[in-house]
């Protein structure tokens, strides 16, 4: 039986200091120059972002609302070794969201995409200069994501990042080898895309136990109906 409190992320990080350096000083990419960069320009024949591909999206049942959401919020075998809180997902939100017919967008777990699911502590590879291309490239495609909806004229209720973590954190996060105030990595960069691009969407932190005060923050959000006829097209 795996003894949670005694093996936290400060205790992990306390027994391992060297090799946590050692991976880390790898930087997140070695081998980036040999990874193809995806990409995310508009093609000249797609179909975003364009007056004449706006839609009518009144004629079926779907709600016109959405929320882009922490990777780990619904899949705990992101989360980096002895910090999986839930077999699998944050249940009474995920429920929330569910009767409330909101679509949930996963965001990419950050973590796992540039250090790993074996990752040690990760403030140090997520800044590095491989680090940050990574994470650039995975904001590129939230922003496009998002510009995406918007543009057709759904609600984005919220971006929701996780409390504590030195990438999702919003409020809190791991910084030094301690949880304290300040935002993560990957919401910190995020934020910054959203203010350059002028997208006004609320960005929120849920903590594992405190899921509670985020249902609150979502009630509130949540209170006036959704109206499908101000989906903006008419095509
Ligand atoms: S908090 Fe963010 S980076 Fe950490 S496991 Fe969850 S999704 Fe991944």
């Amino acid at each position: 039986m795996v003894n949670k409190s005694s093996l936290s992320r400060r205790h992990f990080i306390g027994i391992v200091p060297a090799a946590a350096v050692a991976l880390n000083s790898c930087k997140a990419g070695d081998h980036e120059n040999s990874i193809p960069s995806p990409d995310y320009s508009i093609p000249e024949s797609g179909f975003h972002g364009r007056e004449k591909n706006k839609r009518d999206w009144r004629g079926d049942n779907r709600s016109g609302r959405v929320i882009f959401l922490s990777h780990c919020t619904l899949n705990q075998n992101a989360r980096i070794v002895h910090e999986g809180d839930f077999p699998a997902m944050f249940e009474p939100l995920i429920d929330y969201l569910k009767g409330k017919q909101v679509g949930l967008i996963q965001m990419p777990c950050i973590e796992l995409y540039v250090l790993g699911l074996g990752r040690f502590d990760v403030r140090e590879g997520m800044e590095s200069p491989a680090g940050m291309k990574r994470l650039t490239r995975i904001i590129d495609d939230q922003i496009f994501t998002m510009r995406e909806y918007l543009f057709q004229g759904f609600e984005i209720v919220g971006i929701i990042g996780k409390q504590g973590s030195p990438s999702c954190g919003v409020t809190r996060t791991w910084l030094d080898g301690i949880q304290q105030d300040g935002e993560g990595v990957w919401i910190r960069e995020l934020k910054k895309r959203l203010v350059a691009e002028n997208l006004d969407i609320p960005v929120h932190g849920v903590a594992d136990f405190k899921q509670d005060e985020t249902i609150k923050w979502l009630e509130e959000r949540l209170k006036k109906p959704y109206d499908k006829s101000s989906f903006s097209a008419s095509k």
